[in-house]
């Protein structure tokens, strides 16, 4: 009944045996259909949209490896690629990546951009990778949940806590992913230059415009990726002058 699903974290206790069933089944059909909603979004990832996911995945283990976690044990997840905007169409607060954890779906939004597509899908991974576990007591009527260092609070709200801790060390993971994957592997080098002549010049155009230090850091420090951040290298070394250049940027600047 739930072979697409790896039920080993989910367990359900109380009740008798006849009503986990049934609540087990139903909690199930709901997942189902979550998943056959991605699958109606999803597009048919190109050969190189292919290569890089399956690049960031064997990374993703490997670097899981190195801190001693065994990548075989985690939940596996179903990947949907999905044009950009779907997430926001589907409500979910966070545009980009979407990690959902019930229905062990990956939801990653295409935004023309290689760098964006494998640290977005390798930040939900390292996610994915931490452990997991769903107890529902239908006694009680409550959901115990913990995904890696957070977990949910029991009654009240249900708030999640560590949260933050979490993203701190997912975005620490992602960052190694990115200096040890995407800036050494040849299927990001045309990216991660235009990201940087994009990157120069935008700082040198901030400049010119006087904005300060902490600005220009805030906007450019962390930034990895810039969405056609190829065909926007190539038209500002076509221009001569700064000054083209410079108008040239505050063009993109308003598109955003
Ligand atoms: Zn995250």
């Amino acid at each position: 009944m739930t072979e697409e699903f790896d039920t080993r974290f989910v367990k359900f206790t109380g009740g008798t045996e006849g009503d986990r069933l049934k609540e087990e089944n139903k909690f199930f059909d709901i997942q189902r259909k979550k998943r056959k909603d991605y699958e109606a979004l999803a597009l048919e990832p190109s050969e190189r949209q292919g290569e890089i996911m399956r690049v960031t995945r064997e990374a993703v283990d490997r670097i899981i490896l190195g801190y001693g976690g065994d990548p075989s044990l985690s939940v596996e997840y179903r990947v949907f690629l999905v044009p950009h905007g779907a997430l926001k169409a589907m409500s979910q607060e966070f545009a980009g990546a979407y990690l959902s954890h019930f229905d062990q779906s990956i939801i990653i939004e295409w935004h023309g951009s290689d760098i964006g597509l494998a640290t977005g899908l390798a930040h939900e991974l390292f996610h994915a990778r931490s452990p997991k576990s769903t107890r529902i007591d239908l006694d009680r009527d409550s959901i115990d949940f913990r995904s890696g260092v957070t977990y949910k609070e029991r009654g009240g709200e249900g708030t999640r806590r560590l949260e933050i801790l979490e993203e701190a060390i997912v975005s620490t993971l992602t960052e190694e992913f990115y200096e040890a994957v995407v800036k050494k592997n040849k299927l990001f080098e045309e990216e991660v230059e235009a990201t940087d002549i994009f990157k120069l010049w935008a700082e040198r155009w901030l400049k010119s415009r006087n904005a300060d230090s902490q600005t220009i850091t805030m906007l450019l420090g962390e930034l990895r990726y810039f969405r056609n951040a190829i065909s926007i290298a190539k038209t500002l070394e076509s221009y001569e002058s700064e000054n083209s250049k410079f108008d040239y940027l505050a063009g993109v600047a308003a598109g955003l």
